[in-house]
């Protein structure tokens, strides 16, 4: 029996306007004021324009706020970047780095990654580090390959389980309605607490979280949280409204 306390993270990704953000933000601190008991940490990652208003919204309430990315610098000539320090200046206490969209969408490497996770740590702040295959890669029968390598590329010196969290979010399944099975994600975030025992020992390894990411919803939460290796979800479209993300914090109970 794990000891791991899940982490119920939802990526907005670029959407919300004020209005619909804000609402988000309070839907979702409702319900967690209303149930305190449920047994897992719960953090929303808004888009960058609303992340102080919704850290306002979530201060004194156990929901944390974190930002989907952060430059690898701390400061200087990075025209539309944010630097890890100005995400915890706004009230976060997490980054996502390594998003496969960001990867996709922007270029980024391993070594990118492995900077940004770097500097949010410097930060203070928790790095997601999100690794996963694409479909091309799992078919030809190369994804423990592609999440060892990603994984050990994008993993900072100094990464322990207090500051770090491994996201496997698998490309072919985010956004798609295509969610891994049980036995698919068990048998990945099973080769990733290996790794990560390799790399930093059986310790760290154990008390590291790993969440799947991929559209998961409250229809398929229960069965891939009662995994044994996975410790929560990175939740996307599923985050959009609070009652679903809501329904999926309550399938950790
Ligand atoms: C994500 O973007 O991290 C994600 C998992 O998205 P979705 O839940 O929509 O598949």
């Amino acid at each position: 029996m794990s000891t791991r306390r899940p982490l119920i993270a939802g990526n907005w990704k670029m959407n919300g306007l004020r209005a619909d953000g804000l609402a988000l933000a309070e839907g979702v601190v409702a319900r967690r004021k209303a149930e305190r008991g449920i047994p897992c940490d719960v953090l929303v990652c808004p888009p960058f324009t609303l992340i102080a208003d919704v850290a306002r919204i979530a201060a004194g309430s156990d929901v944390a706020v974190g930002g989907q990315d952060c430059h690898a610098k701390v400061s200087g000539a990075h025209t539309g970047d944010t630097a890890a320090a100005m995400l915890k200046d706004a009230g976060c206490g997490y980054a996502i780095v390594g998003h496969s969209e960001r990867r996709a969408d922007h270029g980024e490497t391993d070594a990118v990654v492995k900077a940004k996770a770097a500097a949010a740590h410097q930060a203070g702040l928790v790095a997601i580090v999100c690794v996963g295959e694409t479909l091309a890669q799992r078919d030809a029968g190369q994804t423990m390959d592609v999440n060892r390598t990603q994984l050990r590329g994008s993993l900072p010196d100094g990464a322990n389980a207090a500051n770090t969290v491994i996201a496997y979010e698998p490309v072919w399944a985010i956004g798609t309605g295509r969610v891994a099975t049980p036995e698919q994600a068990q048998e990945v975030h099973a080769v990733i607490r290996a790794e990560l025992a390799a790399r930093l020992g059986a310790a760290e390894a154990d008390a590291m979280r790993i969440l799947y990411g991929g559209s998961m919803k409250p229809d398929n939460a229960k069965a891939l949280l009662a995994l044994p290796d996975v410790d929560g979800g990175l939740i996307g479209g599923a985050s959009l409204k609070a009652e679903d993300f809501w329904a999926i914090a309550k399938a950790c109970g």
